[in-house]
């Protein structure tokens, strides 16, 4: 089987974020009433943030569009997916958005 280079990277830094005691996706929408889950919840916003684009990377995969841009369409660098496999836009869309 043919396994995209970036899966195992996405996977890795998936398995880092959830075994560091982190939040779980499913669980911190439940808690998300609860005082406890309030303050887990801002501790971990960027793990939580990752994560939900490493799922999108992963899907993407499957997808066969892994590696778009999900602004302009164009192939993202290597460079840039080496770096930040679960990055959803290129470095010039990226740019846009935080100009
Ligand atoms: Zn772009």
């Amino acid at each position: 089987m043919d396994q995209p280079p970036y899966k195992d990277a996405l996977l890795r830094k998936r398995t880092e974020i959830l075994g560091t005691g982190g939040i779980k996706p499913l669980q911190a929408s439940m808690e998300n009433n609860t005082r406890q889950g309030d303050i887990a919840l801002k501790l971990k916003a960027t793990d939580a943030k990752i994560l939900q684009a490493i799922e999108e990377a992963l899907w993407r995969i499957d997808k066969g569009t892994y590696g778009l841009c999900r602004d302009c369409g164009e192939p993202i660098a290597p460079a840039r997916l080496n770096a930040i496999p679960w990055t959803r836009v290129c470095i010039s869309c990226k740019e846009k958005q935080s100009s």
